[in-house]
């Protein structure tokens, strides 16, 4: 089967930032018919422009991108969803500069508090994580298993933070 990786808007109300990469089978999911080629466009939300992927189908029918949305997440079922893959590949990416965002002191856990994850990432430009889909989809991750949240004392400060804590 032929795939494709695009670049979509992550969401409705994307704001100009919120853009997810997806892997497609590249057959039109009506008919069955390829998808057309891959060009660079711009989805507006009603207040901003974000950069992503167009296409046109030859056989005439429309991808929505709220369906290819879904039509990546149920591909990558027993995967994981790119919002989720996206946060873990930027939080190990600013953990090498930030070490102290990780409060457990359990080798095998990870612990973090998530306004401080997302005030390093503004600081860092790592990446525009959509924080508020993040908190629904986190506890699914399957690459760290998600423990508990809990307000934990942190080995960093030696005081109480709320915390997500995972296995590392
Ligand atoms: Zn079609």
């Amino acid at each position: 089967m032929k795939t494709k990786r695009v670049t979509i808007p992550a969401c409705e109300e994307h704001c100009g930032q919120m853009a997810v990469n997806v892997e497609l089978e590249w057959k039109c999911p009506a008919c069955g018919g390829p998808r057309g080629e891959v060009y660079q466009t711009l989805s507006f939300d009603g207040s901003r422009r974000l950069g992503c992927d167009g296409w046109v189908n030859p056989c005439g029918h429309v991808d929505k991108y709220s369906a290819v949305r879904k039509e990546a997440v149920e591909r990558q079922a027993v995967e994981e969803h790119p919002l989720i893959k996206q946060f873990w590949d930027s939080l190990i990416h600013v953990l090498k500069t930030y070490p102290a965002l990780n409060h457990s002191k359990h080798p095998e856990e990870i612990a973090f508090n998530m306004n401080e994850v997302n005030k390093v990432f503004l600081v860092a430009q790592v990446a525009h994580v959509n924080f508020y889909e993040l908190r629904k989809l986190l506890p699914e991750s399957k690459s760290r298993r998600f423990l508990r949240k809990a307000t934990i004392k942190s080995i960093q400060t030696n005081r109480s933070i709320h915390c997500w804590i995972f296995e590392d």
